[in-house]
């Protein structure tokens, strides 16, 4: 197989990111230690627009959690969370993130020179992912003596129907009034309407810039993405993301008029399924890029990318958005969404990630790789590995494994 390596170009807006990035958590210590302002910790596709309504300053833990992953931190800080009765197997995020708690340690300390995480005065989840993130909240409930609320809704849907949004809706406003009552706020629904109309904003952008990835070859992949979504998670809601991704989408657009590719020479376009391996993002994107396969499409990013709000209320569109992201969908909708996303994106073959704790992201656990592989006739990989705990992971094996199914691709064009 022929694997000449050429030169990556860089995306130039990724530059303008580490300055966001940096200001966002320089803006979250102040807000911890500034007796006026008050910081929540939402979930990722949590009811965040309620809390930046409210005026909160919104801190998102599975992002520090993915950050411990990067940082190839986090099995150095798990044993501190199983130490404390957490089960080596349940989600790695959960466990870093509590381990880098009771260990006092954290990048940001490095990256930001700040003290870490903000000292939450409420932790908002919503159970649509998974129910780890209730235990994982409450036990900085517990640690910080924090106001803990959270979200509940009905779980893996097939259509999602006006009951299911009617009833979330009421759980949102149910969640208002309890934190109205507990902090002495007045909710301000103007207010509310504005930022969900930015919250959808972005998350559009977002979608399309993705889109861009259609064109072969494909101007951005996963990897790119993993980095680029930063936004649409800590700075949904806000102007500034906006604007992000209107660059952001200026430069892939102008990338494929230019014929400017991720993956120069592309041979083979991928789709990723389920988690990222944080800690090994670096090597896979490598490979990948010498291989010259583009991982063009992803569930994961593309979890972030909402229908748009369309007006009328803004809870039936949080309500509706919560409700419909894949991680809550049943067998038969994911499969029938795999499908049309192979479609959409042009896709030669399909990688599993079978992450070890987390369950709730991995869909290669009841036959679904299979069926996709014999029904249509797909190159379907299955690896194994985990979103942040490296000793879950073979690095040897799963390169080997890549490299036999990018050459079974290969084969399938001859
Ligand atoms: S979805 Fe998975 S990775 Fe995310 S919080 Fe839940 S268990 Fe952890």
């Amino acid at each position: 197989m022929t694997r000449t390596a050429t030169k990556r170009v860089p995306i130039e807006t990724q530059k303008r990111l580490r300055t966001l990035m940096r200001e966002y958590f320089l803006d979250l210590d102040a807000a911890a230690k500034d007796p006026g302002r008050r910081v929540a910790w939402c979930t990722s596709v949590g009811p965040c627009e309620i809390l930046t309504a409210f005026g909160f300053d919104v801190f998102f833990p599975e992002n520090h959690g993915a950050l411990l992953g990067a940082q190839k931190v986090s099995h150095e800080l798990i044993p501190r969370a199983v130490g404390a009765g957490y089960c080596p197997e349940s989600c790695s995020y959960m466990n870093s993130d509590i381990g880098s708690c009771l260990a006092g340690r954290s990048p940001l300390q490095d990256i930001y020179g700040i003290d870490g995480p903000p000292t939450p005065d409420l932790l908002a989840y919503n159970t649509n992912q998974c129910r780890e993130v209730q235990d994982w909240f409450a036990f900085f409930g517990r640690r910080h003596e924090a106001t803990v609320l959270g979200v509940r809704p009905p779980l893996h849907l097939g259509a999602v129907g006006p009951d299911h949004v009617a009833f979330v809706a009421g759980r949102l406003r149910d969640l208002i009034a309890r934190i109205e009552e507990r902090f002495g706020l007045v909710f301000d629904a103007a207010k509310l309407e504005e930022t969900v109309a930015r919250s959808s904003r972005a998350s559009s952008l977002w979608r399309e810039v993705l889109e861009t990835a259609r064109s072969r070859p494909a101007p951005i992949t996963f990897w790119d993405g993993l980095i680029h979504m930063a936004p649409v998670i800590l700075m949904r809601g806000s102007q500034v993301a906006i604007d992000y991704y209107e660059d952001l989408l200026a430069e892939m657009r102008a990338r494929v008029d230019d014929g400017v590719a991720a993956v120069p020479g592309e041979q083979f376009r991928v789709y990723w399924e389920g988690m990222p391996v944080w800690p090994k993002i670096r090597e896979l994107s490598e490979r990948f890029f010498d291989l010259r396969t583009a991982v063009a499409a992803s569930t994961y990013c593309n979890s972030w990318a909402f229908e748009p709000y369309s007006g009328g209320d803004p809870l039936d569109w949080m309500a509706r958005s919560s409700l419909e992201i894949f991680i809550n969908r049943d067998e038969r909708f994911k499969q029938s969404f795999l499908e049309e996303m192979f479609d959409r994106f042009s896709i030669d073959g399909a990688i599993f990630h079978n992450a070890r704790t987390c369950p709730n992201n991995t869909n290669s656990r009841f036959g679904m790789a299979q069926r996709l592989r014999d029904e249509r006739e797909m190159p379907v990989l299955v690896i194994d590995g985990d979103l942040a705990d490296v000793r879950f992971f073979s690095t040897a094996q799963t390169m080997t494994n890549i490299e036999a199914f990018v050459e079974q691709l290969e084969g399938r064009r001859r």
